[in-house]
């Protein structure tokens, strides 16, 4: 295994500043909003907890959690939930009960194929619908799965990341609806990571699986993106309320009860508080929506005036430009052919960091990067933001 990608660009910012080089850090996916006080005071009254908890999590999260799906139009029970340190274990330990392998829809958050190589298998990775992103286009994906199981291959679930990163776009009702029923006809479990649900910049219905394949879809969450909150690590996962849902929740339980045995204590308070949706935390993250959102439609218009493909994002808070239309300029002033040279270039030449766009499973030759714009925001300005929101 090698270090996460987004993770060894953090290491390469660390040594150029150290090195007392300017740099302008647009790779990791940081939330980069301060912690709301009302949050903070739930962590401090729960610090005293420091006994191991239930595996699935305290009561009062479970509760929160199930209720703030059911808000958004997901009824959820208690008893369907099970939280965990972030949704990325979470997500490694459906994808191992899941048993088979999985389906990708490309270009994909780098974590799931990683995920899946820990787990020595290799995904399958399936194009998105022209123009969307997180979503693997439905007729593409019954293709590939029939040929890979012709094949004597086994993939048994399929993951979609609503709104995506890496391409800030939210997937369509209609391609959502296709994906459900191509996934209920090959049988596979679907895995709904809607860890941006709540930074949508436009009022739009939501397309969540589990309203057309309840049976089949479990829905991730967590606190690291819509509240900032992705070092108090916590994350929840929604089970179906079928048998197929129940037996992967216990699964599930089984390897979280091996792996991290339970989720922190207090962090686990304040995501109970933070999941009932008070009025506070509501106004909070519709703030951090509409900074998300100005920043990435600016971003996003940079790239397009200096020549990029760039679609307009539309959630999360990635960026996705494409610099095909440069690829002479790009190979003949700085030798760059591919998306590794490209972050490279960008890197060396202008201070920018970004994550090169073959990490996400895009052709090295794409001339694609992801652009995290909360980068912009910085450590200088996080006293300009800090005044910001509380002034919201
Ligand atoms: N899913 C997606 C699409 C992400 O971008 C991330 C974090 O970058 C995660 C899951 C994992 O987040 P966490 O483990 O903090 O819940």
């Amino acid at each position: 295994m090698t270090v996460s990608a987004t993770l060894a660009a953090n290491e390469a910012i660390a040594a150029r500043r150290a090195a007392g080089q300017e740099v302008l850090a647009l790779g990791f996916g940081e939330a980069g909003i301060p912690v709301h006080p009302l949050l903070s005071q739930r962590l401090v009254q729960a610090a005293g907890q420091i006994a191991y908890g239930p595996v699935a999590g305290i009561e009062p999260a479970r509760e929160a959690a199930a209720g703030y799906w059911s808000r958004r139009g997901i009824p959820t029970d208690a008893s369907q939930v099970l939280l965990g340190p972030g949704s990325k274990p979470l997500l490694f330990a459906l994808l191992h009960a899941a048993e088979g392998e999985v389906v990708l829809p490309a270009p994909a958050w780098v974590s799931y194929a990683a995920q899946s190589h820990l787990l020595g298998r290799e995904p399958i990775r399936v194009p998105v619908p022209d123009g969307e992103g997180g979503v693997p286009d439905a007729a593409l994906m019954d293709a590939a799965v029939r040929e890979a199981r012709a094949a004597g291959r086994d993939p048994r679930i399929v993951v979609v990341t609503l709104p995506d990163n890496p391409t800030g776009r939210l997937a369509s009702e209609e391609s959502v609806q296709a994906l459900c029923e191509t996934a209920r006809e090959l049988d596979l479990v679907i895995v709904a990571d809607e860890i941006y649900r709540d930074l949508v910049f436009k009022d739009v219905a939501f397309p969540s699986p589990a309203k057309w394949a309840p049976e089949r879809t479990v829905t991730t969450t967590a606190l690291s993106k819509n509240y900032a909150l992705g070092g108090w690590r916590v994350g929840a996962a929604r089970f179906p309320d079928s048998d197929l849902g129940r037996r992967l929740q216990e699964s599930v339980r089984g390897i979280a009860s091996e792996i991290w045995s339970s989720t922190p204590m207090p962090m686990q308070h304040a995501a109970a508080y933070a999941w009932s949706d008070p009025a506070e935390l509501v106004e909070r993250v519709a703030m951090a929506r509409r900074l998300h959102g100005s920043v990435a439609k600016a971003v996003a218009e940079v790239f397009a005036a200096v020549g990029c493909e760039v679609r307009a994002p539309q959630g999360g808070f990635y960026v996705w430009p494409d610099f095909s239309p440069l690829r002479a300029v790009l190979a003949e002033r700085w030798g760059a052919t591919t998306s590794a040279d490209l972050a490279r270039v960008l890197l060396d030449e202008f201070g920018v960091v970004v994550i090169r766009g073959d990490a996400f499973g895009d052709a090295p030759e794409a001339l694609t990067v992801r652009v995290a714009v909360t980068g912009i925001y910085g450590e200088s300005d996080s006293e300009r933001l800090a005044a910001l929101v509380s002034n919201e």
